[in-house]
């Protein structure tokens, strides 16, 4: 159903990008059914691209600028995904449309204002191994250079659980709410960290020393790791290395934060999302789940991991 064009931007583009979203998970569910994966290694051999990645993006970037053609929007497989996509277009209306409440200091944006940072498969090493409950794909708005929006999609939510409804599609604003699933706290008088399973390193690890977990899940995908905090099956997301870019963080950290959490570097400043601002997280990351008190771990985080971690 067509959008009310009287409804703020914000709340527009999030619905909007939902129905998107959703509809790219089905791209990458397809083309792993068909297995032609087109695996390309991009940095090195921990930093992979496959046809999904790349089918994802053409399908969220050209909808989104049909329907938003002044927004600012930067995806993590570059621009050459974005050319020649006219047959790649999505049109949201297509999906029942979702009621996004915004709150009054982000009703009036222009598109001129807004920077869209996608990840269009998260947890690409994850996706090629099988492990598919890591995969997200990711749709983040940034205004003023922060984080005020947030669509995180799981096309294979439930892909394990017989009857189960195949997919789920999470938002939320900033000061405003989530939706698309509930909210859970994490359990009490117990520590669960959540980190990188692809890309450790000494640093990850003495960081997640330093905070003294009962437990820690080693899994893939920024994507994944925010959702194990809004389900309340983890504490905290520690992640002490640079290799985090803005498109991972811009969609949960949002979510998140809309969900009464916290996402910043790892030493505790937050991430700057304007569209100038450089891809990388290179001081890491650090999120604590709703209720969770992020200046002590932060606190706790060891100087030479900081000081090892420049911006
Ligand atoms: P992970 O927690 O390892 O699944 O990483 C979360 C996101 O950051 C994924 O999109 C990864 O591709 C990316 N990432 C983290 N570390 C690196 C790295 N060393 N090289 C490339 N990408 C990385
Ligand atoms: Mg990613
Ligand atoms: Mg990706």
């Amino acid at each position: 159903m067509a959008l009310a064009q009287n409804m703020p931007l914000l709340s527009r583009l999030v619905s909007s990008s939902v129905a998107i979203a959703s509809h790219a998970g089905g791209i990458i569910r397809d083309i792993l059914k068909k297995g032609e994966l087109g695996i390309v290694e991009k940095e090195n051999a921990s930093d992979l691209q496959t046809e999904a990645d790349r089918a994802a993006q053409r399908c969220i970037i050209s909808s989104l600028n049909k329907c938003f053609p002044k927004i600012t929007i930067i995806g993590e497989e570059g621009e050459e995904e974005t050319l020649d996509t006219s047959d790649k277009v999505f049109d949201p209306d297509a999906m029942p449309a979702v009621n996004v409440k915004c709150p009054s200091e982000l009703s009036s944006l222009a598109e001129e204002e807004i920077v869209v940072w996608v990840d269009p498969l998260d947890g690409t090493a994850e996706y090629t191994q099988g492990l598919l409950d890591h995969v997200t794909v990711l749709i983040g708005i940034a205004h003023s250079g922060k984080a005020i929006g947030g669509i995180i999609h799981q096309p294979y939510f439930n892909y394990q659980t017989p009857g189960g409804k195949l997919g789920r599609t999470v938002w939320g604003v900033v000061g405003g709410e989530v939706g698309g699933m509930p909210l859970t706290s994490p359990p009490e008088g117990k520590l669960i960290v959540t980190t990188t399973r692809s890309h450790s390193s000494s640093t990850v690890n003495d960081a997640i020393s330093a905070v003294s977990p009962d437990e820690v899940l080693r899994v893939g995908g920024a994507g994944h790791k925010v959702m194990l905090l809004l389900e309340g099956k983890a504490h905290l997301y520690v992640f002490a290395s640079p290799g985090c870019k803005k498109w991972d963080t811009c969609a949960p950290q949002a979510v998140l934060e809309a969900a009464g959490g916290v996402l910043t570097d790892i030493k505790g400043i937050p991430i700057p999302y304007h569209s100038t601002a450089p891809h990388r997280n290179s001081t890491g990351v650090l999120a604590s789940a709703a209720g969770i008190p992020h200046k002590e771990f932060v606190n706790k985080i060891p100087q030479h991991v900081k000081d090892n971690l420049k911006a």
